[in-house]
């Protein structure tokens, strides 16, 4: 599934593939804002009623009990409750285990120490990649969606960018502070540093998203992350291995797993044409062309720049296992990539799997006159090329839907 706009970013990662990210949970990515100094209430995981009551029953008084799913918005669809009680806690803990959130069932919960707010705040780091820097937002109108303080109340939300080169510098946190309009001398030195932090943390982990909403104020003037979003790069996950362990399996759609596991760029979409390219440029011009000539991508899945027959049959593996995808549509450009050498794949595919859906291939550039020729003379009843992309898309949209 493709869960939020952040999945899937515009440019090509280091290796040349689709950036995708890694969303943690909120107590992951408290864990790490707690690791960077960025304060956060005490709290315990939970993955069944009775743990839920010991939780409580360990932190001492009221908790919230929130539901760990990869979604925003589990306020208003009652993923998080208050228990004044250990024996509350089990209660509403079963309440909440096993429910479906827009389609992600609660297994895991956070019981937090309940905290008082008097004031929610937001703040985030992400990228914006128009001028390819950290941007830094924040907003005195905390606790509901940014994207609604952004469209009604546009000027409360406040926009700094992070010059890459330069480094986050203190000003840039007081001018956040200042502009949003924070009084209080305590909470603009509170909130200075966890804008520091945060920043650090992003930079640290190659996040692409730190989120803190709501940033509340306590009665006491403490500043505090009630809730964290937290989504790191993957293509920079090789250099984190601790942070790449925090993936949770279960909760992957299982072709994306299946994908991940054999190191296939991989995203499932709606429609009823598998599509896959080599390249980020070229995968994500074809989603375009399919869409151009009327069909709807199932999916995309993109080969990267090497190409060689094993990849090709782990991405027909992937693709194929989708039961929304009628047809397919291969389209290669070869650079480095050689045609002939994916067109071998194709055919290795065919005799390793049972592919019953049509595939249309359309191979250019390298070795693209040897690999043609070898799948004409293979003969396969499935297979179609095509000489440009346009009739390749054509054709697969057609086949689609036969
Ligand atoms: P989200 O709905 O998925 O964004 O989850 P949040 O963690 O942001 O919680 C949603 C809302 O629940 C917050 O904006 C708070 O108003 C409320 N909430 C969460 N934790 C607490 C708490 O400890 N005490 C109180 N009073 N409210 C809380
Ligand atoms: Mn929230």
């Amino acid at each position: 599934m493709l869960a939020h706009a952040s999945d899937l970013v515009s440019g090509p990662g280091p290796a040349g593939r689709l950036a995708r990210a890694l969303d943690l949970y909120e107590y992951q990515g408290k864990e790490l804002f707690r690791r960077f100094g960025i304060p956060v209430s005490d709290g315990r995981l939970a993955t069944s009623p009775a743990e839920a009551r010991e939780a409580a029953q360990e932190l001492g008084g009221g908790v919230v009990v929130k539901a760990q799913v990869l979604t925003g918005g589990r306020g208003k669809a009652g993923g998080i409750k208050l228990a004044e009680t250990p024996a509350e806690a089990e209660a509403r803990a079963r309440e909440i285990l096993g429910l479906d959130i827009r389609g992600h069932v609660v297994r895991r919960l956070w019981i937090e120490r309940a905290s008082e707010i008097a004031r929610e705040y937001y703040l985030s780091v992400t990228f914006d990649r128009g001028v390819k820097r950290p941007l830094l937002m924040f907003t005195t109108k905390g606790g509901v969606d940014i994207e609604e303080v952004a469209a009604n109340d546009p000027d409360a939300l406040v926009r700094l960018h992070v010059d890459p080169l330069e480094g986050y510098h203190p000003w840039q946190g007081r001018r956040l502070v200042y502009a949003a309009g924070v009084s209080d001398p305590g909470e603009q030195k509170q909130i200075v540093q966890i804008v520091g932090r945060l920043v650090e943390a992003f930079t640290a982990c190659e996040a692409m998203l730190c989120e803190i909403n709501p940033l509340i104020v306590t009665p006491a003037g403490e500043v505090r992350a009630l809730d964290s979003k937290f989504s790191i790069d993957d293509n920079a996950l090789f250099r984190h291995p601790d942070l790449a362990e925090l993936r949770d399996l279960a909760a992957a759609d299982p072709l994306e797993a299946l994908a991940r596991e054999k190191g296939v760029t991989y995203v499932k979409l709606d429609g009823d044409v598998g599509v896959l390219g080599n390249g980020a440029g070229l995968t994500m011009s074809t989603v375009d062309v399919v869409t151009f000539v009327g069909g709807r991508p199932a999916n995309f899945c993109d080969l990267g720049g090497g190409g060689d027959a094993q990849g090709v049959v782990d991405a027909l593996e992937v693709i194929t296992s989708d039961p929304q995808v009628r047809a397919i549509f291969f389209n290669i450009f070869g650079g480095i990539t050689r045609c002939d050498e994916v067109a071998r794949g194709i055919l290795q595919a065919l005799g390793q799997l049972t592919i019953s859906q049509p595939i249309v291939v359309r191979l250019d550039g390298t070795n693209a006159e040897e690999g043609r020729r070898l799948l004409r003379e293979a003969g396969a009843a499935n297979l179609h090329t095509e000489a440009t992309m346009l009739d390749g898309a054509r054709r697969a949209v057609e086949l689609a839907a036969a």
